[in-house]
């Protein structure tokens, strides 16, 4: 075949297939869940890695949003919540992830995926991107619409895990959201 050699993919010495599934998640919501599980079939394990560059002004800190991750994914074994910062690659690498998972809701999301999928490609090209959809009912749900429908007092339930819903029913409380 003509195709260009491709660098092996990386493993750990264990062999297993490790994905990371990278984002700020402020907070979890119905979507990033469907596409964890999804990602939690397809690779012996997967991490959530919480970005701490991302976000100036979160609704949850970077703790909040992985003690409530790790209360949503507690019965799932193959499923690890954990922070990083500096380059996704890096990070990955360090891991040992051979795939970065991301999601995509609709065609608007495209364009800045793929920028991003070739630039963590050139910097690091024994690690795959690969893109997963939700199902339908979540293409249109995001962590800013999440916040803005409750701050005014709109309904969620559904749209995140029953742990987020009390979380931001405990900021509203709180003078928070
Ligand atoms: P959000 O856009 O909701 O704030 P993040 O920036 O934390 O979420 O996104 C992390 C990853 O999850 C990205 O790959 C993003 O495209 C994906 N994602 C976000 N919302 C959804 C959804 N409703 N369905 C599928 N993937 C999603």
């Amino acid at each position: 075949m003509t195709v260009d050699a491709l660098p092996s993919p990386v493993r750990p010495s264990s062999g297993a297939r490790l994905a990371v599934y990278p984002g700020s998640f402020d907070p979890i919501h119905n979507g990033h869940v469907d596409i964890i599980l999804r990602g939690a079939r397809l690779f012996d394990r997967i991490v959530v890695a919480v970005s701490r560059n991302a976000e100036k002004a979160p609704l949850f800190s970077v703790e909040e949003r992985i003690e409530l991750m790790r209360e949503v994914f507690r019965d799932q074994p193959n499923v690890e919540v954990e922070a990083f910062d500096g380059l996704l690659v890096d990070y990955a690498r360090h891991k040992h992830a051979s795939v970065i998972v991301r999601g995509l809701r609709a065609v608007s999301d495209f364009e800045f995926e793929f920028q991003m999928a070739l630039m963590n490609r050139r910097l690091s090209p024994e690690i795959e991107t690969v893109f997963m959809m939700p199902a339908e009912r979540y293409t249109y749900t995001s962590s800013r619409l999440v916040k803005e429908v409750f701050s005014l007092g709109g309904v969620v339930n559904g749209l995140v895990p029953e742990a987020v819903e009390g979380r931001l029913r405990e900021k509203r409380s709180g003078g928070q959201a």
